[in-house]
């Protein structure tokens, strides 16, 4: 047994780390740590493992680099080109996973009153090195014939790192290659954690039973606010419901991106149709996971049609819900341990972009975890402590 593992031992005793919740996050973070060290006790405990109400599988699943802070900008930058190797890195003896990532790019738009952000969102992009251009409206109706241009100033483009993926492919492949690193999948719900001073020395299991752990990951996605109160800490992150219409569109409509509108909504193509979504004006928590249809007809057809006239022709063919875990202190990820229990962590309030931000971050913490420091990215800025001294991580480019 080498020195890595005996860093695990307590009292004699190998010390699991439990991770709660099998989505992409907790996925993602099983696979790291048991890559990086080959043999570490992980179980990860999951509920459902048909994932029917994970926002894992119910995600649009597209990444971007267009971020305003340094940190998801960097793990962007990341995850992408992991993305680009999904084959490799989670390659099953000759079972390569395809996670389908098509580079479209964003594109954000921008009116009078945008344009002045658009424009100092770009240049902090482009100082980090993200591949993006800023467009005037001539060029944007060169690129895009098919969209209104009137009313806009500008739109920065994504012209690498940018697209759409199959995110429950992701999830799937992560977890299948932890498996095979000898991760140990559970089903079962974890309902209360047992502390013990300063350290959660067990969780305790919906049958009843308890697990001894060295370490707990909350990846409880939209519930993790319920994982957290189980150690009597309060985790800004609430389920909040965002509904994705898919849409059929007679004309073809050349290399069109993920698009976001001043109006707040966004488009993609997906297959031979387009996903679409909006904000939503009331945004209660826990709404049950049906769609909301109403605001199709109301608003999102209406706005859609302004700027692309291909969209009058349009039909909704049908429409999913899923839940965003978001982070109402911030609108950015929670991660790392807690600053008062030093052996709970927290991967959680991803707000809308976690499936895009899941290979870099599994990695990051599970760096973390096993070596107490951040190696390959710095995940400081998304520590816990912000939320205790009160000072919010702003990020311009937030999708609601
Ligand atoms: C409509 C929509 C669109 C999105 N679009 C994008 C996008 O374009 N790009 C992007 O990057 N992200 C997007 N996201 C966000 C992304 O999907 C999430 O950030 C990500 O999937 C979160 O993963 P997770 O593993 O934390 O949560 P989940 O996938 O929800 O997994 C959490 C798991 O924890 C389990 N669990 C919870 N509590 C317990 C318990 N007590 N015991 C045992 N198990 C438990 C649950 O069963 C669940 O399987 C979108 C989300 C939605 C809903």
């Amino acid at each position: 047994m080498g020195p890595s593992i005996m860093r695990w031992q307590v009292g004699g005793q190998a010390s699991e780390i439990v991770i709660v919740g099998g989505g992409v996050m907790g996925s993602a973070l099983a696979y790291w740590l048991t890559r990086l060290e080959p043999g570490l006790p992980v179980t990860v405990v999951e509920r459902d493992p048909t994932y029917r109400a994970a926002s894992s599988a119910l995600s649009a699943a597209s990444i971007r680099q267009q971020y305003t802070t340094p940190v998801n900008i960097g793990i962007s930058q990341w995850s992408v080109k992991f993305l680009r190797e999904t084959a490799e890195h989670l390659a099953i003896d000759d079972d390569r996973p395809d996670v389908g990532l098509h580079e479209g790019g964003y594109l954000y738009l921008a009116g009078t009153s945008g344009a002045p952000v658009l424009a100092a969102a770009h240049a902090i992009q482009r100082a980090h090195g993200a591949d993006v251009a800023l467009l005037c409206p001539a060029e944007l109706r060169e690129r895009f014939p098919w969209l209104a241009t009137d009313d806009l100033v500008s739109g920065s483009l994504g012209l690498s790192g940018e697209g759409w993926f199959d995110g429950y492919g992701l999830l799937t492949a992560f977890a299948r290659k932890a498996r095979s690193q000898g991760v140990r999948y559970l089903r079962a719900e974890v309902v209360g954690l047992e502390r013990a001073g300063d350290r959660i020395g067990a969780v305790r299991l919906d049958d009843g039973s308890r697990l001894a752990c060295g370490s707990v990951v909350n990846a409880a996605g939209p519930w993790a606010r319920g994982v957290a109160a189980m150690a009597g800490i309060d985790l800004p992150v609430h389920a909040r419901r965002r509904t994705v219409f898919v849409i059929a569109c007679r004309e073809r409509l050349e290399r069109f991106p993920l698009l976001i509108d001043p109006t707040g909504f966004w488009i993609r193509p997906e297959g031979d149709r387009f996903i679409a979504g909006a904000v939503p004006h009331e945004d209660a928590d826990d709404l049950p996971l049906e769609p909301d249809y109403a605001p199709f007809e109301a608003e999102l057809w209406p706005a859609l049609a302004a700027r692309i006239p291909a969209f009058e022709a349009a039909r909704l063919e049908r429409a999913w819900a899923g839940y965003y875990e978001m982070n109402t202190f911030d609108h950015n990820a929670i991660v790392g341990p807690h600053p008062s229990l030093a052996n709970l962590y927290f991967v959680n309030g991803f707000s809308g972009h976690g499936l895009q931000q899941a290979p870099a971050v599994g990695l990051a913490l599970a760096e973390r975890i096993t070596t107490g420091r951040y190696a390959t990215i710095d995940l400081a800025p998304l520590g816990f402590e912000r939320i205790l001294e009160g000072r919010p991580l702003l990020e311009l480019n937030v999708i609601g």
